[in-house]
């Protein structure tokens, strides 16, 4: 089991700040991602058997982005990565004069 797997040019990464646990992942591919019951978040197991669209479908059945999608070094899915509630933004935060 492994949160961050490299199959070729692609590579997938959960977040598990992100991770709600609440296993839409495990149902788009299931035997591929699997909720760990000792962390709470979900790991991919079977790295080795999944296959890009099995990576894929449990990405887009994520409802809080957790999952991450990179081929060839840049980022592919999601495309745009909302901000979570409560964290930092990038851009300079004091803006009060
Ligand atoms: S669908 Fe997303 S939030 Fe839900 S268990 Fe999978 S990775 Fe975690």
């Amino acid at each position: 089991m492994a949160m961050d797997i490299t199959k070729g040019s692609t590579r997938v990464y959960i977040d598990p700040n992100r991770c709600i646990a609440n296993a839409k992942c495990t149902t788009a591919a299931p035997g591929i991602y699997v909720v760990d019951e000792e962390t709470g978040v979900a790991v991919i197991e079977n790295a080795n058997e999944a296959t890009v669209e099995q990576l894929f479908a449990g990405a887009r059945a994520c409802p809080t982005q957790a999952i991450i999608i990179e081929q060839f070094g840049r980022r592919v899915y999601p495309r745009i990565l909302t901000p979570m509630f409560g964290e930092a933004r990038n851009e300079a935060t004091d803006e009060s004069d």
